[in-house]
């Protein structure tokens, strides 16, 4: 038991019998999993690997699929593995998201054939997911995606570019998100799978602050066959944002581990550190900071499953329950990973310690699958709508 508690257990009422197995499970992973920044590409495929043997890709694939996951997935289940695993490495939670990510779009709208040749892979590893949404000119604002599909024949032809694409260059497949209709907005967005050896694909890796498979995709003239299509021209839009409403309430999973091993880090460097005759942790300062980082931690969690909950047991709208544990979340681990850094002294910013690197990988899960303002957009449109 560590001093901050387990989800499971402490919040019984939001989970089901199975989830504690789900949670030891993914500690246990998360526990034997080495950090290693040297190799970004290898590491993302030796993560896929051994979260491929320990089962908990399983939770990203059906059951009809040899997976372990509803139709609806289990976000409960996802959000927790992603809790455990974000205490070890934002690699390894990563390398877990992507193969939920890239391939539930293939889980929701793939034929029989396109379920048979992509998910097999995503549950063993050997095939690393992408989903390709983002632009250079169409961030937040997806529905103006410039990235064009055009009919060929019975197939269709690719033209245009994507950009913040975490698994490019490593994954085995990308779900495509393209406009057929750029006068239509959302409603003329279809979605492709497109694989790494498609002629006229070209990808270029670059790097961000914390390690991250990503790069931008370049797509001349890339010629699908018509079985390639995944959601006609008018679906895909609803496509890529009913998967992102799956997957939201998991990066606030991820974002509690995070502030968990930054709270945990400081608690032992707290009770450690002598200054002025005794621990730091008696100074009143760093108590509080302590003190408000368990508080802020144990909120976090009460919404963030809060919202998996809904998502899991409620047919209506949960979007702005998820967004509202989005945006907390993230939030409060960046506070509590930055008073984490404060409480270490010149040993927080230190290449290699656990804080200088939590640091570095907490500040893209403010931006990701909707930055904090959009988080906020969403919560607001909700109220908007209850008010009418
Ligand atoms: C590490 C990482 C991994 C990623 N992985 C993927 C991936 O796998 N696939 C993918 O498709 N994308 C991915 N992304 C892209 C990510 O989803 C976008 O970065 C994000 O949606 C924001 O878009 P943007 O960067 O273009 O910022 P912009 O949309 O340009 O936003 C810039 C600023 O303006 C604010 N803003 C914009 N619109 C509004 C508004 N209406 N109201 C208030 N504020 C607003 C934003 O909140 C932000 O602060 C990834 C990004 C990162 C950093």
């Amino acid at each position: 038991m560590t001093p901050f508690g387990t989800s499971v257990t402490d919040l019984p009422f939001l989970f089901e019998p199975h989830h504690d197995r789900v949670a030891a499970v993914a500690s246990e992973v998360a526990r034997g999993w080495v950090v290693d920044e040297a190799d970004t590409a290898q590491r993302t495929r030796e993560a896929a690997a051994l979260l491929a043997s320990a089962g908990l890709l399983g939770w990203c694939v059906p059951r009809g699929f040899g997976g372990k996951a509803p139709d609806r997935l289990d976000v409960r289940a996802l959000t927790l593995v992603r809790e455990a695993l974000g205490q070890a490495d934002g690699l390894l939670d990563t390398a877990f998201a992507m193969q939920g990510l890239g391939s539930y779009p293939i889980t929701l709208a793939g034929t029989e054939a396109q379920r048979a040749r992509y998910l097999p892979g995503i549950l063993d590893g050997s095939r690393l997911g992408a989903f390709a949404l983002t632009e250079p000119e169409a961030g937040s604002d997806v529905a103006s995606m410039r990235c064009r599909a055009t009919r060929d024949g019975d197939g269709w032809r690719l033209d245009g570019a994507k950009t913040f694409i975490s698994n490019a260059g490593v994954a085995g497949q990308y779900v495509v998100f393209a406009q057929t209709d750029p006068e239509a907005r959302s409603r003329g967005v279809a979605a492709f799978v497109v694989e790494p050896d498609d002629a006229g694909l070209s990808v270029e890796p670059f790097e961000v602050i914390a390690p991250h498979p990503i790069g931008a995709l370049r797509f001349d003239g890339v010629r699908l066959p018509a079985d390639r299509l995944l959601a006609p021209p008018g679906e895909g839009f609803k496509l890529a944002m009913t998967t992102l409403d799956a997957f939201r309430n998991t990066v606030a999973g991820a974002a509690l581990g995070l502030a968990r091993r930054a709270l945990t880090e400081s608690l032992a460097r707290a009770t450690a550190r002598v200054q002025f005759g005794q621990p730091i942790i008696e100074q009143q300062q760093i108590a509080t900071y302590l003190a408000d980082g368990a508080t802020e931690l144990d909120a976090a969690r009460l919404l963030v499953y809060r919202g998996a909950w809904a998502r899991d047991t409620r047919e209506d709208r949960v979007s702005s329950e998820v967004a509202m544990g989005k945006l907390f979340a993230t939030e409060a681990a960046q506070r509590i990973i930055d008073r984490a850094v404060q409480i270490h002294g010149g040993l927080g910013v230190t290449r290699g310690v656990p804080v200088e690197r939590l640091y570095r990988e907490i500040r893209a899960l403010r931006i990701y699958e909707g930055t904090s303002e959009i988080q906020r957009v969403i919560i607001a449109a909700g109220l908007k709508r209850a008010a009418r």
